[in-house]
């Protein structure tokens, strides 16, 4: 009976495909959207800046939702210890999402300690922010890291000090109306260029001793780990007391 079904959804996606093909199986609709490109490291025409250098309006202080209080200068945004944890104002669900960061090259800390922060997707899944360069610690905790549950595939950092990037493709959970995880979430990030996660999929939320997914149709805790299940969720910028700073945020909608 499943396979039936199976091979029954496979006849009606083909025919789909077919129906917008001509007899040389070639398909004219629908045209996608035009796009200009990143030029010269301005982001793509569609996207929604969150960083653009000068403010940080779409930027909010996730403790109270007061406005955040990072320190702007030579159009970056750095953290400011106990300044705490920043969010986007906005609800993203998939996304591709660029960002670009950068330890401080005052070296103090080690391991953890040592440029520490993070890009947390729907506020509860992180993509760790360390500076990794000859800096030991454990693999799933290092820069590019989904933070205790996958260690990046290379170790694509700079050395502290210079810009890097990060460029997340993002597909988030999907719950059903009862907030039961329908489908889990996935990631895939290139760090400077280079693939450090390859459509990794995400356990659950990280920070927690066992990752799991928790949903409610009703006000998200980021503190409780507790998804909501519209299926979007801010973007969230780490306070780990370290000297870390960002610049040119930008995200598309998928
Ligand atoms: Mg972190």
């Amino acid at each position: 009976m499943k396979n039936l079904l199976g091979l029954l959804c496979l006849l009606i996606a083909s025919s789909q495909v077919l129906a917008q093909a001509n007899d040389r199986g070639e398909v004219y609709a629908p045209v996608p959207a035009l796009v200009r490109g990143v030029v010269n490291g301005a982001p793509p025409s569609d996207a929604i800046i969150l960083f653009d250098g000068t403010h940080l309006d779409a930027w909010n202080r996730t403790a109270d939702d007061t406005a955040a209080r990072w320190l702007i200068e030579d159009g970056a945004i750095t953290v400011q210890r106990g300044a705490g944890t920043i969010k986007t104002k906005q609800s993203f669900g998939d996304i591709q999402l660029h960002i670009e960061w950068r330890p401080s090259d005052i070296i103090q800390g080690r391991g953890q300690g040592r440029g520490n922060s993070g890009v947390f997707l729907h506020s509860l899944y992180e993509v760790q922010v360390l500076d990794s360069w000859e800096n030991e610690t454990y693999v799933n905790g290092q820069a590019g890291s989904i933070y205790k549950q996958q260690a990046p595939l290379v170790n694509a950092s700079k050395p502290p000090g210079q810009w890097q990037s990060f460029d997340i493709i993002f597909k988030a959970p999907v719950f059903n109306e009862t907030g039961v995880l329908a489908a889990p979430a996935y990631v895939t990030v290139l760090q400077n260029g280079v693939l450090v996660l390859n459509h990794f999929e995400i356990l659950g939320a990280t920070f927690t001793e066992t990752p799991e997914y928790t949903s409610r149709c009703g006000p998200y805790s980021q503190e409780e780990r507790i998804q909501d299940c519209s299926g979007k969720m801010p973007i969230t910028l780490q306070d780990h007391g370290q000297s870390v700073s960002f610049r040119n945020i930008w995200v598309r909608e998928l």
